[in-house]
């Protein structure tokens, strides 16, 4: 059989493929599959699916492997991980994926740059892990099979799954702490792996959630766990993308707060809440809880929802991404209206090496 060497980013995938993460997708999307997911955000058979899993390859290893029908995937040590069945080899139309995927064309943002340094052609077949177990990704990863068990143990009947990029502020804990009080639980999911420069670093994120799982959240109620891919910057399609994976995680509610894996001004900031209206929540299978932004109002003199507060902008404390990349960097302090104090403490102490 021939083996073909791949990045650790597509054995990720592979991987989120064999462990159920990315269920029901079983495969590297061939090409009609691609073209229903990139226009229908559905696979072939029917099935709900927005997100492109795709394996790039340069042509002379699409050419090397033309006409087989398996294949071997290896890592960079030349270690065979994974099979693929029903090999299918095709040309990469990259206008078309990020015309779709994005609703961009703009080669500035994230996605569409990072489609146009793949390789020109895919790689479609079904993924079979070679071996029994693999190596477990991080002290803070339970796969699908895990969190079910774990939600179960706890009696959790109901779960909300939060996605993050970002260590928390307030405006993060406050959501969080709302969608507390309709689910039994909540299942913080902090992505680990490939981001844009300029975004906090994975170990930090980490380290801030669990400032705040030891000191402020309720007991019992809250765990962490890591999510490995990459962030697509897709926005609403991601939004879709980000709430399969959590039902497959076993959470039954998933929040969406504003510009959900956004990038700049690239998306309405609620095109993340509408497209959900989509879809039937019944096929979808999992809740959506919506949420606006979140910040610190000085004349309601505390934190409220855009939609409970008349003050404008000028009494909210809200700082940009960028202004708080700035302030971090230039170790000044962090309003405690804006990160609690003990996990802008921790930021500030780690500020030299705390970006990507
Ligand atoms: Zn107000």
């Amino acid at each position: 059989m021939k083996k073909i060497t791949v990045s650790d980013e597509i054995l990720q995938e592979a991987r989120n493929i064999a462990d159920k993460v990315y269920h029901p997708l079983g495969e590297f999307l061939d090409e009609k599959n691609l073209k229903a997911v990139l226009t229908s955000m559905r696979l072939k058979n029917g099935k709900i699916w927005p997100m492109p899993i795709v394996l790039d390859a340069e042509k002379s290893i699409a050419e090397k492997i033309k006409g087989e029908k398996e294949i071997i995937l290896a890592d960079k040590k030349n270690k065979e991980i994974f099979k693929l069945s029903g090999i299918s080899t095709f040309k990469f139309d990259k206008l078309f994926f990020y015309k779709n995927l994005f609703g961009s064309e703009d080669k500035n943002h994230p996605g569409v740059a990072k489609t146009l340094e793949m390789g020109d052609y895919l790689v479609g077949g079904k993924v079979h892990l070679l071996k029994k177990k693999l190596k477990k990704l991080h002290k803070l990863f339970f796969s699908p099979s895990e969190t079910k068990k774990i939600f179960e143990k706890r009696k959790w009947k109901k779960v909300a799954a939060f996605q993050t990029r970002n260590p928390p502020h307030i405006s993060h804990e406050y959501i969080q702490k709302d969608a507390l009080t309709k689910v039994d639980g909540l299942f913080i999911n902090p992505v680990i792996g490939g981001k844009k420069k300029g975004d906090f670093r994975d170990e930090h994120i980490l380290g801030a959630y669990g400032i705040l799982m030891k000191k402020n959240y309720p007991r019992n109620k809250v765990i962490l766990g890591t999510l490995h891919t990459f962030m697509r910057y897709a926005g609403p399609k991601e939004a879709v993308f980000h709430a399969l994976i959590r039902k497959n995680f076993g959470c039954t509610h998933m929040i969406i707060g504003r510009n959900h894996a956004g990038a700049e001004n690239y998306y309405d900031p609620y095109a993340a809440h509408d497209i959900f209206d989509r879809f039937e929540e019944k096929e979808l299978g999992i809740k959506i809880l919506k949420y606006e932004n979140a910040f610190y109002c000085n004349e309601c003199k505390k934190i409220v929802l855009e939609k409970e507060c008349r003050h404008g902008k000028k009494a909210r404390v809200d700082i940009s991404g960028n202004k708080l990349r700035e302030k971090l960097t230039n170790g000044e302090i962090i309003p405690k209206e804006f990160v609690r104090k003990e996990v802008a403490e921790y930021l500030r102490a780690k500020r030299k090496n705390i970006f990507c």
